[in-house]
C-alpha cells in the first residue's frame, strides 16, 4: 500500500491550502506529486520547498524559468511546467492517483476534464467547469473510470446523505428533495437601498467561511448559490424544481436530503472546508480533518428561512439558466466572471453583477452544446459581450 499520489490543481488558493494541510496530516496514505498556482509565485515557491512535488506548474515561461532557478538554488528538485498544458499533464499525469480541482473559474475546465479522461478520483471544488459543460462533464465521467467525489461542502454533504446507488436515479432511491443550504452571505440583513453602495472588502468578508475573492463575492450576491443550484443537478441528476434553497445562517447544516417516505437526512459539521476535504480522500474511509469537534450546545440554534430573489437576483438568473439548459449556464457563468473581476475592481457596483449577467442572457442566444468547442465559444462570447457593456457603462 504506497501513499496516493495527489495533484492540487490551485495548490496557493484557499481550498488548495486546506487540502495541503489534510494531506500533510498523513503522511502514510498520501503524497504531493504537483502542485500549481497562477499569479502568488512566491507562495508557491514555499510550498515546493515545503514538500517537494514531482512537478509545480505556473502561468507561463517566464514565470517558470525563475522558479526553476529558485528552486535549483535551494536543491529542491521539483520540475517546472508551465500554462495551460502543464496543468493538463500534471492532472493526467500516469502516476497520479488522485487530483484535487480547485482553480477559481473557467480556467480550471480543460485541467479538470484532462483529470476525467485520465480515470482520476477527482475531487471537485471548481464547481464552474461543470456549471459550464454539465452534460460534456457528466458523459466524459460515465466513459471514463474517474470517480468524481464533490467538495462544495453542500454537495458533499447531499452525497454523504443519498445511499451509495443514487446514480441509478434519484426517483428509484426514494429521494423528493434536494435542500440546498446557503449562509446568505454577508448582505442578508442588509436594507435593500445601502446594497448598491457595499464595497469588494464588504462583499468578500463572508460571516462564517474563509474563502477566495471570487466565490466570497458569489456568496454575498448568492450566485454562489445559483452555481450550485446547476452543480446540484448534474452532479445528482436531479431537476431545477427538485432543488430548493434554504437559508440557514449559521452555516453548520451543509445540505439535506428529503425522501419520500419523509425523513429528511443532513450532514452537519463545522464550517471548515478540510471536512468535506477528508471526506473525498478518503472515501470510502474516514481520516482525521484536524477540524474541532461541532459544539452544538454552543451553537445553540439552527435557523432556517426562505431567500429572496429580489434581494438576490442571481439565484433567480441561474435558476432559468438550469431550466434553459444548453449553452445558457456556460453564458451566466462567464458573464458573472466578468462582472465579479468589474465589482472587484472598483468599475461597477455591487448591484449592477445581476443586471449584467441579464443583459447578456437576453442577448445571446442559447444554443445546444455538442461538443467542447460549443461551450467555449459560448464562454467567449458572453465575455466579449460582456465586456463591451463595461466599456458602455
Ligand atoms: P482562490 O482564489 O483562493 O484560489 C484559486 C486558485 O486558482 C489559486 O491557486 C490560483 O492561483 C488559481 N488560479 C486562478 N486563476 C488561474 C488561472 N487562470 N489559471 C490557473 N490557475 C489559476 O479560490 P478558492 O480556493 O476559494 O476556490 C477555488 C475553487 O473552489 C472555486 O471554483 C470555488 O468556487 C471552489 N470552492 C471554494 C470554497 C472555499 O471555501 N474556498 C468552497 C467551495 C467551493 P494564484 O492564487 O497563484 O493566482
Ligand atoms: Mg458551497
Amino acid at each position: 500500500d504506497r501513499p496516493l499520489r495527489v495533484t492540487i490543481l490551485g495548490a496557493t488558493g484557499s481550498i488548495g491550502l486546506s487540502t495541503l494541510d489534510v494531506v500533510a496530516r498523513h503522511p502514510d496514505r498520501y503524497e504531493v506529486f504537483a502542485l500549481t498556482g497562477h499569479s502568488r509565485v512566491h507562495e508557491l515557491y514555499e510550498l515546493c520547498r515545503r514538500y517537494r512535488p514531482r512537478y509545480a506548474v505556473v502561468a507561463d515561461d517566464v514565470a517558470a524559468a525563475r522558479l526553476r532557478c529558485q528552486l535549483r538554488d535551494d536543491g529542491v528538485a521539483t520540475q517546472v511546467l508551465a500554462g495551460e498544458q502543464g496543468l493538463v499533464d500534471v492532472a493526467g499525469h500516469d502516476e497520479v492517483d488522485v487530483v484535487m480541482a480547485a482553480i477559481v473559474g473557467a480556467a480550471g475546465l480543460r485541467p479538470t476534464l484532462a483529470a476525467v479522461h485520465a480515470s482520476k478520483r477527482l475531487l471537485l471544488a471548481n464547481k464552474e467547469a461543470l456549471v459550464m459543460s454539465g452534460a460534456l462533464f457528466m458523459q466524459a465521467l460515465r466513459d471514463s473510470s474517474a470517480t468524481l467525489l464533490p467538495i462544495d461542502s453542500e454537495h458533499n454533504a447531499i452525497f454523504q446523505c443519498l445511499p451509495a446507488d443514487y446514480a441509478r436515479g434519484l426517483a428509484r432511491a426514494g429521494v423528493r428533495r434536494i435542500l440546498l443550504t446557503a449562509s446568505g452571505g454577508p448582505f442578508r440583513e442588509m436594507p435593500l437601498a445601502e446594497l448598491e453602495n457595499v464595497s469588494p472588502a464588504q462583499a468578500c468578508a463572508h460571516p462564517n467561511w474563509s474563502m477566495g475573492r471570487k466565490i466570497s463575492v458569489d456568496s454575498a450576491s448568492m450566485m454562489n448559490k445559483g452555481l450550485e443550484l446547476i452543480e446540484a443537478c448534474w452532479l445528482f441528476d436531479a431537476r431545477p424544481q427538485q432543488v430548493e434553497v434554504v437559508i440557514h445562517p449559521q452555516s453548520v447544516v451543509h445540505s439535506m436530503v428529503d425522501y419520500v417516505d419523509g425523513s429528511v437526512l443532513a450532514q452537519l459539521g463545522n464550517p471548515d472546508m478540510r471536512t468535506p476535504i477528508a471526506h473525498a480522500l478518503a472515501w470510502p474511509e474516514r481520516v482525521d480533518s484536524g477540524v474541532s469537534p461541532l459544539d452544538l450546545l454552543r451553537i445553540g440554534r439552527l435557523d432556517f428561512q426562505a431567500p429572496d430573489e429580489r434581494r438576490f437576483p442571481c439565484l433567480r438568473l441561474a435558476r432559468e439558466a438550469a431550466q434553459a439548459g444548453g449553452t445558457a449556464p456556460a453564458i451566466l457563468n462567464a458573464t458573472n466572471e466578468v462582472a465579479v473581476d468589474a465589482f472587484l475592481t472598483g468599475r461597477i457596483r455591487f448591484t449592477q453583477i445581476a443586471g449584467m449577467i441579464e443583459h447578456v442572457l437576453q442577448c445571446l442566444p442559447r444554443t445546444r452544446v455538442d461538443c467542447l468547442d460549443d461551450v467555449l465559444d459560448a464562454d467567449a462570447r458572453a465575455r466579449d459581450l460582456a465586456r463591451h457593456w463595461l466599456a458602455r457603462e
